[in-house]
């Protein structure tokens, strides 16, 4: 059997979680233990009597700064104290970030699972960043006071895909992003809502038409919504008349 795969969470604020990832999906998938949630204090690996853990930024400006020191003594105790394998990715939250993607996210949560570091304040002091190796990544350009809510959010995104935390394997690779498509339009009863019916098709019974409906969907939305996803998606198109072999 595997390990079970687990998050390890570096935060000033480890009352945040579970949090949203207590609930639904994700809650019962923690309860029943097909994951694993470790949030740790940063605080308690500070050192002075203030127990401080951040400091003004060097060469002035606003705000505060997370000490190198305090944050690499948090990180080496987490390692020590998980039962995670060792080598597992590093990763801190962070608006300068690689941006986060389903495709990043099925990586991580065929893996062991990650530690990571939520930043506060003005960010974190360069030095650590590069003397443990952590590998920022962004949720998006836009600003959040604090790494917990991205952490969250990139948690959610791999616990989903775990074995045994969906009910049907598919619903993880028939959806946004999985093939580099946005997913077509879902219904459900009522077939009449204030006038508007379900599409004939989707109701007919026939699976391949269905199918190539819901295809021509998916690759309309992309088009009209994300031009960008759809630009990659057609320069990464194998070549016509090449056949799998
Ligand atoms: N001064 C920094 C922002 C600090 S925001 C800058 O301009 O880059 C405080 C913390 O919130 C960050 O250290 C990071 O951990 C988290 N954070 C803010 N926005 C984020 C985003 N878009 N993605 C991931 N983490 C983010």
């Amino acid at each position: 059997m595997t390990a079970t795969w687990r998050a390890t969470v570096l935060t000033l604020f480890p009352e945040m979680f579970p949090g949203p990832l207590g609930v639904s999906l994700a809650g019962k998938a923690l309860a029943s233990g097909l994951w694993a949630l470790e949030a740790r204090d940063i605080r308690d690996s500070a050192t002075d009597r203030h127990r401080s853990v951040d400091d003004t930024p060097a060469g002035g400006g606003p705000g505060m700064v997370l000490r190198a020191d305090v944050l690499a003594a948090a990180i080496d105790a987490a390692e020590l104290a998980s039962l995670a394998p060792k080598g597992r990715p590093r990763l801190l939250m962070s608006p300068r970030g690689r941006p986060l993607a389903q495709s990043a996210v099925m990586q991580l949560a065929a893996g062991p699972g990650p530690l990571i570091v939520c930043g506060r304040f003005e960010g974190i002091d360069q030095r650590v960043i590069e003397a443990r190796g952590l590998e920022e990544v962004s949720i998006g350009d836009y600003v959040l006071s604090g790494g917990e809510i991205a952490a969250m959010a990139l948690i959610d995104a791999c616990v989903r895909l775990l074995p045994g935390v969906m009910g049907k394997p598919e619903s993880g690779t028939d959806e946004s992003f999985s093939d580099g498509l946005l997913e077509y339009p879902q219904y459900t009863r009522p077939q009449a809502f204030e006038g508007r019916q379900i599409p004939e098709i989707l109701t007919s019974g026939d699976h391949a038409r269905i199918a190539a409906w819901r295809q021509a969907e998916a690759e309309a939305l992309t088009r009209q919504r994300r031009p960008d996803l759809w630009a990659l998606k057609a320069s990464q198109k194998p070549p016509k008349n090449t056949t799998k072999g």
